[in-house]
């Protein structure tokens, strides 16, 4: 077979066959054809699809320069969320669990500390664990150094 050259360019770049066809005018199956003669492997399926929840979760992520991550996906109920695989998954629950590797336990809200409106970066949120835990801490160092009153 006879590879086209303007073909075979574009599948080592990585262009999606549709996105060939459409270019050069050509039908799948030349493209299928080429792609076999030049012994690459076969597109895997859907590419523009995350394939797992924390692909799904980083698409909507935009990190900024000082360590927060704005969130530029769908907002539910003030909640970011994310859909992957016909379910609803919420943003600050998946940034948490990347962050930390365990499931949080209750709400998942942004830390008091983090003015970056719907933020999730993993340091930025808390689970019920995390915030019980710092409310020990504040009365401890209250009892300690007494209170602070800022
Ligand atoms: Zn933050």
């Amino acid at each position: 077979m006879k590879i086209r050259q303007d073909i075979a360019e574009r599948l080592q770049a990585g262009v999606p066959q549709i996105h060939i066809c459409r270019q050069l005018h050509v039908a799948p199956l030349t493209v299928q054809r080429t792609r076999e003669a030049m012994g690459l492997p076969a597109p895997t399926t859907r590419p523009f699809l995350p394939t797992t929840l924390e692909a799904a979760f980083r698409q909507y992520t935009q990190p900024t320069e000082n360590g927060h991550v704005e969130w530029t996906g769908p907002v539910n109920n003030g909640s970011p969320k994310v859909v992957f695989a016909g379910r609803v998954h919420y943003a600050r629950r998946i940034a948490f669990r990347l962050h930390r590797g365990r499931d949080p336990i209750g709400r998942v809200t942004v830390a008091a500390s983090c003015e970056v409106k719907d933020c999730v970066a993993g340091p930025c949120v808390e689970d019920q664990r995390i915030r019980a835990t710092n409310k020990w801490a504040d009365k401890a160092f209250a009892a300690i150094f007494g209170e602070v009153t800022a």
